[in-house]
């Protein structure tokens, strides 16, 4: 059986770690454009729920990346200089450029082949081919997977900085521009990832579609001076995006299967998008555990036990990419308090009562304020 696995990403090297590990036997090689430490932005964040799944399915990678993550307890908001701690909401992030070299380490110990530096112009052959390419995925773009996008219309980008963050945090600042919020937390002991987003309206009054890239730091510098204590914001690739809502009717097409964010991409602002990529290499490989070298089967298994997961969580990240499509408004019209709440029942899936058992302290004052009433 011959596995070819499009990109070296967290979907595509998990999926050949574990498939290759499943049947030794198998040709299992990962194609990759860029060298193996070469990655775009800083950190990735992980919920507590995300590492549960791992130690679950993956143990042994569980084990060996929570030595290596920084954890919190608390998430925070920060609005008009307050600070909101919501308990019970824990954390846990990594540098991405780390994980992805354990995984490689991980990789070729188990006999994946894998080669960089070599970019795809169309699906490989073999018996069947796994589209862990990301966002631009040439896998899909080979046919059959009628994939649909709906673009944000706020502009974000994401930087480093070597200010430590007591937690993952969402600050909300003000500019004579217009409103600001960066998404900021703590990756490694020394840096940080901040990732800094606004309306587009705020983005072109300040100037910002218009500057370079270190013209473009020093405004964000500005905005966030308060809350970087000095610290330099340190650009990777950091370019102003839209976000992409992207997702698939079609999950697979002949013996080519999509993965991770080649598949779907999930807003930022749920922290979710490698945890996705892993449960779906995860599903992927029980698939061909439960179906054999049946490509037909193991694709609808797979399709049968991930769809209904993946479009309840597509839906959620959906509502809390929209509520960040408005938040100048809400900054406008709620005090912190009333933002954090707002904020963390913006999917629609954390209703009061839940929150009272997960957040006890947190939901405290804001039945105390009257917020939720
Ligand atoms: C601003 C921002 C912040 C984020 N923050 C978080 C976070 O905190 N936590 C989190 O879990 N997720 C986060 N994500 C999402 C996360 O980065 C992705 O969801 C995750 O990396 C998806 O993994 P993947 O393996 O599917 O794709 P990718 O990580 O995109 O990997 C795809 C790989 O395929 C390669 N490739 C692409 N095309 C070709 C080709 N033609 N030939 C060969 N190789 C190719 C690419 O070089 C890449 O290595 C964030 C995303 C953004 C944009």
């Amino acid at each position: 059986m011959r596995v070819a696995v499009a990109g070296a990403g967290p979907a595509g090297l998990l999926f050949a770690l574990l498939a290759k590990r499943r049947r030794a036997a198998w040709r299992v090689e990962v194609l990759e454009q860029n060298p193996p430490d070469a990655t775009f932005g800083f950190g990735v964040v992980f919920s507590q729920g995300a590492l549960e799944f791992l130690a679950r399915d993956a143990p042994d990678l569980h084990a060996a990346l929570a030595a290596r993550m920084e954890s919190w307890p608390v998430q925070r908001i920060v609005h008009r200089d307050e600070r909101i701690d919501i308990d019970g909401n824990g954390f846990s992030a990594i540098a991405r450029l780390d994980l992805l070299r354990f995984l490689q380490q991980l990789c070729r110990e188990a006999g994946v082949l894998m080669r960089f530096g070599e970019r795809l112009e169309a699906a490989p052959d073999a018996d069947v081919v796994v589209g862990a390419d990301g966002l631009n995925s040439v896998v899909r773009g080979s046919g059959g997977f009628r994939p649909q996008v709906e673009w944000l219309n706020n502009r974000f980008v994401w930087y480093g900085t070597r200010q430590r963050f007591d937690c993952l945090t969402l600050t909300f600042r003000g500019s004579a521009a217009g409103a600001f919020v960066a998404h900021h937390y703590r990756y490694c002991g020394d840096m940080s990832t901040f990732i800094v987003e606004c309306d587009e309206a705020t983005w072109r009054a300040a100037g910002l579609d218009r500057m370079d890239d270190a013209g473009s730091r020093a405004y964000c510098e500005q905005v966030f001076a308060a809350d970087l204590g000095g610290q330099a914001l340190v650009s990777n690739n950091s370019i102003w995006r839209r976000f992409p809502l992207l997702h698939n009717p079609v999950w697979s097409s002949g013996n080519r299967v999509l993965i991770g964010d080649a598949l779907r991409s999930m807003h930022f602002s749920i922290g979710s998008g490698t945890r996705l990529a892993f449960e779906d290499a995860i599903a992927l490989d029980r698939a061909f555990g439960e179906a054999g070298q049946d490509v037909p089967a193991v694709l609808a298994a797979f399709e049968r036990e991930r769809r209904p997961v993946v479009d309840k969580l597509f839906a959620a990240a959906s509502a809390s990419s929209y509520w960040y499509e408005d938040f100048p408004a809400r900054m406008a019209r709620l005090d912190a308090l009333a933002l954090a709440y707002d904020y963390m029942t913006r999917s629609g899936r954390m209703r009061p009562e839940r929150l009272r058992q997960v957040a006890p302290a947190f939901m405290q004052k804001v039945d105390a304020a009257g917020v939720s009433a």
